[in-house]
């Protein structure tokens, strides 16, 4: 049978105003929805009420889900797969793309399923460090990096490297997954290589549960940031040597990159 299709949508941040209306409409239209389940309940939240049938998981088992989605699509059905964010910046698109190019277009073992009729899109959401970026200006205003501090799925000694890097290229970086319970101590590491080649009045902005009901966002300095502000629903953006930061009357800190040098 044809006609089924898998859409790998982003939720954004996480308020119904940053949702891209193309993502309201696929959650809308979905008769299948995908994903680990605090983003499900998430998209039924700024899209719903959803007809789809859910099929929450926990965060670990992305191939599997990749591949349930094409096994569903492949039977007719409108599959949506939901990720926080957007779905290309360390999240289920890549492992949605990835799936259909290891098991081709034949589909999984013993599946029997055919693949190949199945349309596959990917809509775009706005990622944690644009969204916590414009809570305080425009820290991104000039060339920077996005990098993810998890060593779960590459070495650590590779993340440090990319840190020395990208500080002494003097980019402004945008830091995902800065630290869990089961990585506690490389976020600290990760500051230590900063402030070897950035000076302690660097701008440091810690943007929580940003367009989420508890949303939070801190301006500091990498003199004075410590871990422990920091927890896993947080980014971090450290600025370079060129981003500034002042106060208006209102009291509001402003952070900025000037896009000239
Ligand atoms: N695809 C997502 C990123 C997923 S990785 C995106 O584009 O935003 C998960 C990490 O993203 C978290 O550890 C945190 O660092 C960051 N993150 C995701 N949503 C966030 C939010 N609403 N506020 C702050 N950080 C967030």
């Amino acid at each position: 049978m044809s006609g089924g299709r898998v859409s790998v949508v982003g939720l954004g941040p996480g308020s119904e105003g940053l949702l891209a209306p193309a993502a309201a409409a696929a959650f809308r239209a979905a008769d299948d929805l995908i994903g680990y389940f605090p983003y499900v309940a998430m998209a039924e939240r700024l899209a719903g009420p959803l007809k789809a049938t859910v099929h929450a998981s926990d965060n670990r088992v992305e191939m599997d889900r990749a591949r349930h989605a094409f096994e569903l699509a492949a039977s007719g059905r409108r599959v949506v797969v939901v990720s926080s964010g957007d779905p290309g910046i360390f999240a289920m698109a890549t492992a949605v793309i990835e799936a259909l190019h290891l098991e081709g277009e034949q589909g999984g073992e013993g599946a029997g399923a055919d693949w190949s009729a199945v349309e596959l899109e990917i809509i775009p959401g706005i990622s944690a460090a644009q969204a916590a970026a414009a809570l305080v200006g425009a820290p991104l205003g000039h060339d920077f990096c996005v990098l993810s501090l998890s060593d779960n799925l590459k070495p650590w000694d590779v993340i440090e490297r990319r840190l020395e890097l990208a500080a002494s290229a003097d980019l402004v970086l945008a830091l995902y997954n800065p630290i869990s319970k089961a990585r506690p101590w490389q976020l600290g590491r990760a500051f230590e290589i900063l402030r070897a080649h950035l000076p302690a009045t660097t701008p440091v902005v810690l943007g929580r549960d940003v367009g989420r009901p508890a949303q939070s966002v801190t301006v500091t300095t990498l003199g004075e940031v410590t871990p422990e502000q920091v927890d896993m629903r947080t980014v971090v953006i450290v600025g370079s040597s060129q981003t500034r930061a002042f106060e208006r009357s209102d009291g509001r800190t402003w952070v900025y990159t000037p896009r000239w040098y």
